[in-house]
């Protein structure tokens, strides 16, 4: 049948709506699935998530961090060009004298076919590589537990845009060469490859010219459409789910976890023990999935063997949403099956380190760690259901507000001697120095914290410290799920600092520093903050500052997660030590917002780590080791000691020393330090 002909024209516009209508009924399906999802407000700044969806969708500026992201670009911006030919193709079938080319005149109609043919061109190039990588190469990152389905699904849809680009390029073949043959027909030759490849049908008269015609024209139609069918079933469903996941990102504070309203007595239930308990943005999360594996080949916990991948979580998270989502969809239907346990197990929970590589490196904005703090807050705070080490630093906490346990009020034994003012003798400060528990009570952190006070002492600052009145931030109690015994802790000390009037405060430590930046204004802490590695810049900056000593040593400098990934605090550490004469600073090959967690994140500081092929404080070490440096730098009391503890392993301690940058800058001020 001639494609744009009666009959024909009617059986095609009955096969297109057919599948028009098939596909907005599963579309619409994933959609109630998504309402089946709590409230969640993702509908503010609309002009920036527009801007989003044009920089990271069409611009694809996540996927092309990388080299392998361009050949996803290519694919991606070649089916947007082969759709608007398809566009073209389906008007033929409708209509028989339709052609781009009778409204949009010749000059643009050629520039539009000539741009189609380099695309498919580049398209067929990126899906052979595409096939190679996945099928020769099996990079770990495209593993799966069920590899079997993920290749069959890559196939289907790789070998389906090949077919659609070869079928494509048959139509517009003998499309040439029916121009040729028809009088007032027109074909633009600036699409050299469609021409090109015309020589295949060279000599044919035109009714089997006409007959290829109809062949190319059903069979590419018929193929788009099955592939419009297909795509809601597939690991492509990402192409409906990524753009509004873009769209739909987070602008708060990727260190900010959200607050769970403990006062509402109405509520139940806490955290998430089931799909339909994530929010509505948390499940299209799992609609947007390309399934890529750059979370999983950046995690610390996958990449030292832990029962963790990130991107197997979200994958089985999505299978199991598009089951029980289906069964919950009927009416009176409950929810009796529970996400720990059936779809993800609770080693895999409890060994994320909150350390943001996944969310990073995500292309498509999916937030995993508030998922996984969620499921923790179910069994900390519902079930009681967390590592049993973690039972003694929670009762320490409550009892002494610190993670050791040692007596709270010798919380500031550490300063005596360095005659800095205690807030309640004196509180007439711009600065309060917030210590935290590391600077408080361990050895190694009360040596960062002298330094940071003679270093503040040198410039002149005007600072302060709570001394015995502290009290821990309680940002790993939240990490750990445990939100009732965060929120107990946060209100406590915001009341203390603002009972003193402050407004700016300092913090040797990245987890406090993040927790009182991004998460104490839910609790009325609204302070300028600065992590201690920030401040000494800006005094470096300010002259007041001047580091001269010359420290001729090589180092290596370590990204803490919460520091970096969090709040984007990449260069002033390093411009800190470069201002050190003759400090030799090597890079890491995972370094800066690559950077490989210490380990000690998310709470894992405080539980034993016996699952993996490696602890990731000694794959970390050993990184840093790669480089034989003689120093390695920190920004993080926890970082330091995960390091110590790896150097003890390597049995390198003796030759290699782990500094907080605090202290190489007080040494390169005051010699004899
Ligand atoms: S936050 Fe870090 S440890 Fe947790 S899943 Fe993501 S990459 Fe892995
Ligand atoms: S979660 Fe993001 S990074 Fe991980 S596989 Fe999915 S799309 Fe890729």
């Amino acid at each position: 049948m001639q494609p744009g002909y009666f009959p024909a024209n009617l059986l095609f516009g009955i096969i297109f709506l057919a599948a028009i209508a098939f596909f907005l009924f599963t579309a619409h399906r994933l959609y109630r699935l998504l309402r089946l999802g709590q409230p969640e407000d993702r509908f503010d700044q609309i002009g920036r998530r527009l801007q989003g969806v044009v920089t990271f969708v069409l611009g694809q500026q996540r996927v092309v961090r990388e080299p392998a992201g361009w050949g996803h670009f290519l694919i991606f911006w070649g089916f947007i060009i082969i759709t608007i030919g398809s566009l073209e193709t389906f008007g033929a079938g409708l209509y028989h004298g339709f052609a781009y080319w009778k409204f949009l005149g010749r000059p643009l109609t050629a520039a539009l076919y000539l741009l189609q043919d380099l695309l498919c061109a580049a398209v067929v190039a990126a899906l052979l590589v595409s096939l190679y990588r996945r099928f020769v190469i099996k990079p770990e990152r495209l593993r799966f537990d069920d590899q079997h389905a993920a290749n069959l699904d890559a196939g289907i849809i790789i070998g389906l845009i090949l077919l659609l680009i070869v079928l494509l390029f048959g139509d517009r073949a003998v499309a040439y060469r029916l121009s040729l043959e028809q009088s007032g027909g027109y074909f633009p030759g600036a699409a050299f490859i469609s021409v090109a490849l015309s020589g295949w049908f060279a000599g044919l008269p035109p009714a089997a010219l006409e007959g290829w015609h109809s062949f190319f024209w059903w069979a590419h139609t018929l193929v788009i459409l099955g592939f419009l069918a297909y795509i809601p079933f597939s690991k492509h469903l990402h192409i409906l789910g990524a753009i509004p996941n873009v769209f739909y990102r987070r602008f708060r504070p990727v260190g900010e976890l959200s607050k769970l309203d403990l006062e509402d007595e109405s509520v139940e239930t806490y955290g998430v023990a089931r799909i339909n308990e994530f929010t509505w943005k948390q499940l299209l999360d799992l609609y947007a999935c390309t399934e890529c594996g750059r979370c999983s080949e950046n995690c610390p916990a996958h990449l030292t063997g832990k029962p963790l991948s990130p991107k197997e979580t979200i994958h089985h998270l999505k299978k199991h949403l598009l089951s029980q989502g289906q069964l919950l969809l009927a009416p009176g239907e409950a929810n009796e099956r529970l996400l720990v346990g059936e779809v993800c197990s609770t080693d895999e929970i409890w060994s994320c380190t909150t350390c943001g590589n996944c969310m990073e490196h995500c292309p498509v904005f999916i937030e995993h760690i508030p998922k996984f703090v969620d499921l923790r807050r179910h069994l900390v705070l519902m079930d009681s259901d967390f590592p049993p080490e973690v039972q003694t630093v929670l009762r320490n906490w409550e009892t002494n507000s610190n993670p050791w346990g040692l007596a709270f009020a010798t919380r500031g034994d550490w300063a005596q001697g360095l005659e800095v003012p205690i807030l309640a003798e004196n509180a007439a400060v711009e600065y309060l120095f917030y210590v935290g528990c590391a600077g408080s009570f361990d050895a190694r952190g009360k040596k960062v914290a002298a330094a940071m006070v003679r270093l503040l002492q040198h410039a002149g600052v005007s600072f302060g410290i709570l001394g015995a009145e502290e009290k821990c931030c309680g940002e790993t109690a939240r990490r750990i799920g445990n939100e009732y015994l965060f929120q107990t802790m946060a209100v406590e000390l915001a009341e203390t600092i603002n009972g003193y009037g402050i407004k700016k405060i300092i913090t040797t430590c990245p987890h406090g520093y993040n927790c009182l930046k991004n998460e104490y204004p839910q609790f009325g802490g609204n302070w300028e903050v600065y992590h201690h590695t920030e401040f000494l810049h800006r005094l470096l900056q300010e002259g007041r500052l001047s580091p001269r000593r010359p420290l001729d040593k090589k180092l290596t400098f370590h990204d803490s997660c919460y520091l970096g990934r969090y709040n984007g605090l990449y260069e002033e550490p390093r411009e800190l030590l470069q201002a050190i004469p003759e400090l030799r600073l090597m890079e890491m090959e995972r370094h800066r917002r690559k950077s490989f967690c210490c380990g000690a994140g998310g709470g894992r500081m405080w539980m034993e780590e016996t699952l993996g092929t490696a602890k990731i404080n000694e794959a970390r070490t050993d990184q840093a080791l790669a480089l034989s440096p003689e120093l390695i730098a920190v920004s993080c009391p926890f970082c330091a000691i995960m390091f110590e503890d790896g150097l003890k392993a390597r049995e390198k301690e003796a030759t290699v020393q782990v500094c907080d940058i605090a202290e190489l800058l007080l040494q390169a001020l005051e010699p004899g330090e």
